[in-house]
């Protein structure tokens, strides 16, 4: 077979399985594998609808490149709005800054956010061991290990009052009813813990908000990522918590995506 009719012959393979970006997994699949067999076991796997990050083992987020496994939530594009929010709001960049980030997950956010912000420190938790230990790995591999520390915990919960300059979050969000309605690659393939916000999608912002102010310095900030369709909710319960200008940032689709506020 020819060049051409072998790929042409993957995106088939792609195409039929219901993958609307055939073409743009393949390259990224072509430009990973070793040779065409290998190929062949990438194109099944993503044609059973396991997503790109764990066939190819990482992702791409801000500047940074990232270990993925199913252990943690894949970073998305999306979450991106929430790093660019709190920089712009971070004044000196050169500050020594004291940032957390609760249900780190891979570590995307912490470690974009100290990728920036040169003379920061960050702490990462999660309940999920296996998680944090991806997020160490990714601390490593983009030279940030010396400013990151990871430690379980459940949220907020072994944080000092008043401690932290820098709160930021992307917790659970979706309905509990709604995940065995959304694609394959996230309903049977990312953690659950990472996506569940409960009947409402609301159960974590209604804890965390509240804790976010307590370990916050005054004057501190918070960011939170949120669904589309909850910036009213989460805003009122941010006001509710005593943040301050809290504002709603949209991301690339035009989606409320991020509250943000901080401690008076
Ligand atoms: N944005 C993610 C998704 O729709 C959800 C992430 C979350 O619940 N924090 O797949």
């Amino acid at each position: 077979m020819t060049d051409a009719a072998r790929k042409a012959r993957w995106i088939g393979q792609l195409k039929s399985a219901g993958i609307g970006e055939a073409a743009v997994d393949l390259r990224h699949i072509l430009l990973a594998a070793a040779d065409d067999a290998h190929v062949d076991d990438m194109v099944a796997r993503r044609a059973r609808r396991e997503p790109l990050s764990h066939i190819l083992g990482d992702k791409p987020f801000w500047t940074l490149d990232l270990k993925v496994t199913p252990d943690v939530l894949t970073p998305r594009s999306d979450t991106e709005t929430l790093v660019e929010t709190v920089l712009k709001h971070a004044g000196d960049k050169s500050a020594a800054l004291e940032i957390a980030d609760f249900g780190t997950g891979s570590g995307a956010i912490l470690l974009a956010l100290l990728s920036e912000l040169p003379n920061a420190s960050g702490l990462g938790v999660d309940i999920s061991e296996s998680a944090l230990a991806i997020a160490r790995e990714n601390a490593f591999r983009n030279g940030l290990e010396a400013r990151a520390v990871f430690r379980t915990g459940n949220w907020a919960d072994s944080v000092e009052d008043n401690s932290l300059d820098i709160a930021v979050s992307n917790p659970p969000y979706i309905t509990s009813a709604v995940i065995d309605t959304l694609e394959p690659e996230v309903r049977d393939h990312e953690p659950r813990i990472a996506l569940d916000g409960g009947d409402d999608g609301m159960y974590v912002y209604r804890f965390l908000l509240p804790e976010l102010f307590r370990i916050l310095k005054p004057y501190g900030r918070m960011a939170v990522e949120i669904g589309y369709d909850q910036a009213e909710a989460v805003s009122a319960l941010a006001g509710a918590a005593g943040f301050a200008d809290i504002a709603t940032t949209r991301d690339l689709g035009g989606q409320p995506r991020v509250v943000s506020g901080h401690k008076p």
